[in-house]
């Protein structure tokens, strides 16, 4: 019996139905751009988050470049990252001008080291940073990094593409966050018919700020105050996700579920997870040095395996034909395209060893018991 690494056919009966009565209804009055869809989509994303703004746009690279540019950041600024995300997050700093410098993660929660961007923050001076939700989960120190970028004026743009329904101390990871940024791209958690992205946050400024930019930086239909581009969300877009919006409990649970499975029933291998995380039962796994309680998403199975070992594991998946993922095969500063752009990083080879190590098996809503025991007797017989 074969598994896929992903499958995202795997989504409740009457969708297609609902959004081909959308698409009918939406090309027959040719509201392509803007309009109820949108308008009710960024609404929901607001009241499920417990933010003042959201601000749909054309997918979650560009919900980084907009938060970037509305944060005033530009040619000649320098921004820090995690050595461990996906190139977006590089790309989006690259692509406003900036000078990226690259932070080491931490090996206890993957995610930007705390106490190496605090050395980045004293040594580089940097205008701001970007940190990354990982994995679906986040830092245990997500709110020291709030409060360190706050005290120091480093403006903390955080990349939640990943984290959609993660939460912190039973709130949206991105309630208060100053600027936050969502890919809908469809295999992430929470996934459009296609790209989409946007950007929350509580300033309305910046709310102001993000959605002229993503609209030709206009103020008036032809009047433009700013040097923008186009990146709005079409109405289609939001259609299909307003339709998704109330199955989104049950993926995340189907997902959760999974990911605790996972945990509880390979011992044997480094199930990786973050201090701090709370499994559904409410109890803590591992207790967090800040206090913290995280709730996952699902979102991916991360497991660390030593690199000659993962080179027979992924012969064995392969031959029992269960699907993995290597998430991620680089880190941001070993990549070709960095060399031109990157001419600081700080810390170790914390992200380098993870790419050598990691592998995640399959993880994906609705997935069936039958899917789930093969791949547990397939890891077992390894
Ligand atoms: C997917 C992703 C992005 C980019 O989102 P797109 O919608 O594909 O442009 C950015 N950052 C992270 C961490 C991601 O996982």
């Amino acid at each position: 019996m074969s598994v896929p690494f992903i499958d995202l056919k795997r989504f409740e009966d009457g969708i297609t139905e609902q959004y081909t009565a959308k698409v009918n209804e939406i090309t027959k009055n040719t509201q392509f751009i803007g309009g109820k869809e949108v308008e009710q989509f960024e609404n929901s994303l607001k009241t499920d988050n417990s933010v003042e703004f959201a601000i749909g746009c054309a997918n979650g690279t560009d919900a980084i470049q907009l938060a970037l540019r509305a944060c005033g950041v530009g040619p000649g600024d320098k921004v820090l990252l995690p050595d461990l995300t996906f190139w977006a997050t590089f790309e989006a700093v690259v692509n406003v001008g900036a000078e990226p410098i690259t932070v080491d993660v931490d090996l206890q929660d993957l995610q930007m080291d705390f106490f190496l961007f605090q050395e980045a923050v004293e040594k580089f001076k940097p205008k701001a940073a970007i940190l990354v939700h990982l994995y679906g989960w986040t830092s245990q120190y997500v709110y020291e990094f709030r409060k360190y970028a706050k005290e120091k004026n480093v403006l903390l743009i955080e990349d939640g593409a990943q984290s959609y329904r993660v939460k912190v101390n039973n709130e949206s990871i991105y309630k208060n966050a100053y600027i936050s940024t969502i890919s809908f791209y469809p295999a992430k958690v929470f996934g459009a018919a296609g790209d989409a992205g946007a950007v929350l946050t509580n300033s309305k400024e910046l709310a102001e700020r993000v959605r002229s930019l993503g609209n030709h930086g206009r103020e008036l239909h032809y009047s433009h105050g700013l040097v923008g581009w186009n990146s709005r969300l079409g109405n289609l877009q939001a259609s299909y996700l307003n339709i998704n919006f109330p199955y989104l409990n049950n993926r995340i649970q189907s997902r959760r579920r999974i990911a605790e499975r996972y945990r509880n029933d390979l011992k044997e291998f480094q199930v990786h997870t973050t201090p701090g995380l709370k499994s559904l039962d409410g109890t803590i796994l591992k207790s967090s040095k800040t206090g913290i309680q995280i709730e996952e998403n699902g979102y991916l199975n991360v497991i660390l395996i030593e690199n000659a070992k993962r080179e027979k594991l992924i012969e064995h998946l392969k031959k029992h034909q269960i699907g993995y993922g290597i998430v991620y095969p680089e880190a941001v500063s070993e990549q070709k395209g960095a060399k031109p752009y990157l001419k600081h990083k700080i810390g170790g080879e914390n992200a380098k060893r993870i790419t050598q190590s990691v592998i995640n098996l399959p993880l994906f809503p609705y997935m069936t018991e039958e899917e789930y025991e093969e791949i547990i007797k397939v890891m077992k017989s390894f």
